[in-house]
């Protein structure tokens, strides 16, 4: 593995491979890797020749009084984790390599970045965005895989690189679990004990709004109401608890079709988010809870 911190090397890094015909996988992170971010790692491994990882805590994304100067780094970690997960290149840019002059140019993906977390945090999806079209700039034509733990923000990376004809190839990864349910995150680090038990009831909340619409719910309304109550009862504060149309996040009413359950909860100071998308048809009702890794918990 080479570990680069140098635009241009990762220019050069990705068309010299082109150049001998091998095809380029990106997986895009901001680093404290966990489970979640190997998956992404390993799908990429499978299908590409040259692996290119990329860790960068984009000051963009991030609004002030967010975590962006406490968010968990880990340098040596990190790269004995890709290294083990076959990655050819780990990108590791400072944000003057990144941004040698403040940025004049933003992406903005309208109407799927509104609601949901874009509520609360209205400048962060251009500051993903941003960063995301700089990095498929460099990388070149490639496929980039990113999980499905942020629903959103996957959704709105999909559809800039179809509104821009920006020729990568997006993937999207299932989301993957501590073996409570727990979505990983790299923000789980800030947990104290008693929070950490605390969210698992995100997850627990999450599956218990798939059994309401197994057993016949089908407004999307009173699912929310019934998922907030559930919530309080494992003492969570939701941000938002949102139903939607997973193709486009559109609001519905009725749940018919593929559905996304999307939820994001303060614990303590952390800030979680969370999803399970549902397929409901005459047939019955599909849960995709996620991957939920094995262990003692
Ligand atoms: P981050 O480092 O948090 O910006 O995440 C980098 C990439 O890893 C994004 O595409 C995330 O969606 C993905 N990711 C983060 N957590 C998970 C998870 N628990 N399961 C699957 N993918 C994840």
């Amino acid at each position: 593995m080479i570990v680069m911190d140098r635009v241009d090397d990762l220019r050069r890094g990705c068309e010299t491979a082109r150049h001998d015909g091998k095809s380029v996988g990106l997986v895009p992170t901001m680093g404290y890797f966990h489970e979640g971010h190997r998956s992404l790692m390993r799908e990429a491994r499978r299908h590409h020749d040259l692996v290119v990882t990329t860790i960068f805590v984009n000051p963009l994304q991030f609004a002030p009084g967010e975590d962006l100067d406490s968010y968990p780094r880990d340098f040596a970690g990190d790269a004995a984790a890709a290294e083990s997960e076959g990655v050819d290149i780990l990108f590791t840019p400072s944000v003057a390599e990144m941004y040698p002059e403040p940025t004049r140019t933003t992406v903005h993906v309208s109407d799927l970045t509104d609601g949901l977390c874009g509520a609360e945090r209205p400048t962060h999806f251009d500051g993903v965005t941003t960063v995301v079209a700089k990095l498929f700039s460099i990388v070149g034509p490639c496929s980039a895989y990113f999980g499905r733990k942020d629903f959103q923000q996957l959704a709105v990376i999909a559809r800039m690189a179809t509104d821009l004809d920006l020729p990568v190839a997006v993937v999207g990864c299932p989301l993957v679990r501590e073996p409570d349910g727990l979505a990983m995150s790299s923000r789980n680090a800030y947990l104290s004990p008693v929070d950490r038990r605390r969210a698992a009831g995100i997850f627990q909340t999450l599956r218990e709004g798939a059994r309401i619409v197994e057993h016949g719910e089908r407004n999307a309304r009173a699912l929310r109401r019934a998922l907030e109550r559930a919530g309080a009862d494992r003492g969570l504060e939701f941000e938002y608890v949102e139903v939607r149309r997973s193709s486009d996040l559109a609001t519905i009413e009725h749940l018919t079709d593929e559905i996304v359950v999307a939820v994001a909860a303060r614990v303590g100071t952390t800030r979680l988010i969370d999803n399970l998308t549902m397929q409901i048809s005459d047939a019955g009702v599909t849960t995709d809870l996620g991957v939920i890794t094995q262990g003692s918990a």
